[in-house]
């Protein structure tokens, strides 16, 4: 058995991340304008440029994000500059290869999420130093969950550096409130508001360090949506407004127990000690009786965050689960794989193992380098179950899990283990060079 191979009934070719972004026509950046406008129609409510004035591509230009509409936005926002977006590569998929076609056609640079793609840098000089194009990345590589900015990778302040041409951040709002994650399915009634702004210029990229740069990115893509809808007193009154938070809300407060939670309507409630909560029309959570433990979602979400990242600092996390395998080695066809099963460890990181076509198979991500991992409530490309991804170099794996709402917690995981690694290095690090100070200082 060789590691992270799978044997398929039939040759299946990878798909190739190493073509050379296309520098599209003009009239497809007015197409994909055009189409944008078209599909987002009602939804736009603001846009605006903040320090935008004279600025002309190459640029790049980060955007935070929360449903598929944000690249439709981004597509109007840009116009008639002509962008590539590094997309991800499951993006690509649909239609027996012909979305894949038109992606690549419109400039896109398809990529496996949280795997290091020799030919990125390369294609991302493509786009800024050979066509001189907008470069639009997504640097959380996922939707949010509940709303505030995912975790932003290091990495990006190199690209930034490396580059050295101006950075714009994008922050939209309003497009998870009206589709969140948890029930992206339907749609409530609520206007975006978008704002583009130049958040970096070449000087700036050259006099300051990678944590300065990243700092500032962080900064400016931050966004909180629950925060923002209190702000701007925007009601949704939907009755369903509460349907599918549990699967972002999945620990009791109140008992503590975890996967025990249910929604329906405008409640929430945990089926091993009943306590219930409602939500209002601003998108607050009340408990129908005794105390209310958060009241901002984020908050409850952050909470189940810090008490996973306790589990794995205190070695009690381990993580198992039968789940159903679909490889996506390129973009033509889901393969069944069967039944596997799951493990997620800070020792042996996430690995997924099965048998196929008459082989056993083994895929492994070790925790070291893996800094977040994908996963979903309602799978869009599937039988809208939640998953989790695990993506390798020329393979991606979608694993539907058995348990009830445990993919929050794995992605939660996945971040404090790759925390903990990188915080112990840091410390390994300064020890040695401690060592080597002290070393020194007897010699003299
Ligand atoms: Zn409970």
């Amino acid at each position: 058995m060789e590691l992270n191979k799978i044997k398929y009934k039939r040759h299946i070719k990878p798909f190739d991340t190493s073509k050379k972004p296309i520098r599209s026509w003009k009239i497809l950046s007015w197409v994909a304008m055009v189409v944008s406008k078209i599909l987002t129609r009602g939804k736009i409510g603001k846009l605006e440029k903040i320090n935008m004035e004279g600025l002309k591509p190459p640029y790049i230009l980060l955007s935070n994000h929360q449903t598929f509409t944000d690249f439709e936005i981004n597509a109007i926002l840009t116009y008639p500059e002509k962008f590539h977006s590094i997309a991800t590569f499951e993006g690509h998929y649909g239609f027996y290869g012909i979305r894949a076609y038109l992606m690549e056609k419109v400039g896109c640079i398809p990529k496996r999420k949280f795997t290091t793609d020799p030919h990125l840098v390369s294609s991302c000089n493509t786009v800024l130093n050979e066509y001189g194009d907008i470069l639009s990345i997504y640097p959380e590589a996922r939707y949010t969950d509940i709303g505030t900015t995912s975790p932003i990778s290091d990495s990006y302040a190199q690209l930034i550096k490396k580059f050295n041409k101006p950075v714009v951040a994008v922050v939209h709002r309003g497009n998870y409130l009206r589709a969140p994650f948890w029930n992206w399915q339907r749609e409530r009634k609520v206007k975006t508001y978008t704002t583009m702004k130049k958040i970096l210029d070449p000087e700036d990229i050259e006099r300051m360090s990678c944590e300065e740069i990243i700092a500032v990115v962080r900064r400016e893509l931050w966004h909180d949506e629950h925060q923002w809808q209190k702000d701007n007193n925007i009601i949704i009154d939907e009755p369903w407004r509460a349907e599918g938070l549990h699967k972002a809300l999945y620990q009791c407060p109140h008992c503590l127990a975890e996967h025990r939670m249910l929604s329906k309507g405008n409640k929430l409630w945990c089926v091993s000690c009943g306590k219930e909560w409602e939500m209002t029309e601003l998108g607050e959570l009340r408990a129908t009786s005794g105390k209310t433990e958060f009241s901002h979602i984020p908050d409850w979400y952050n909470w189940e965050k810090e008490n996973v990242r306790r589990e794995v600092e205190e070695g009690r996390y381990y993580f198992e689960d039968d789940v159903d395998v679909y490889a996506l080695p390129n973009v033509k066809k889901f393969i069944k794989l069967g039944k596997g099963k799951l493990t997620h460890s800070l020792e042996n990181g996430i690995t997924l193992e099965g048998h196929y076509n008459g082989e056993d198979y083994k895929i492994v991500r070790p925790s070291r380098g893996l800094y977040s991992i994908h996963t979903e409530y309602n799978y869009c490309f599937l039988k809208h179950d939640p998953c989790i991804q695990i993506s390798i170099a020329d393979n991606t794996f979608i694993c539907n899990t058995h348990k009830k709402d445990v993919v929050t917690k794995v992605y939660f995981a996945v971040v404090a283990i790759h925390e903990k690694l990188m915080r112990e290095r840091a410390e390994n690090k300064q020890k040695k060079l401690d060592a080597e100070k002290q070393k020194d200082d007897k010699k003299e």
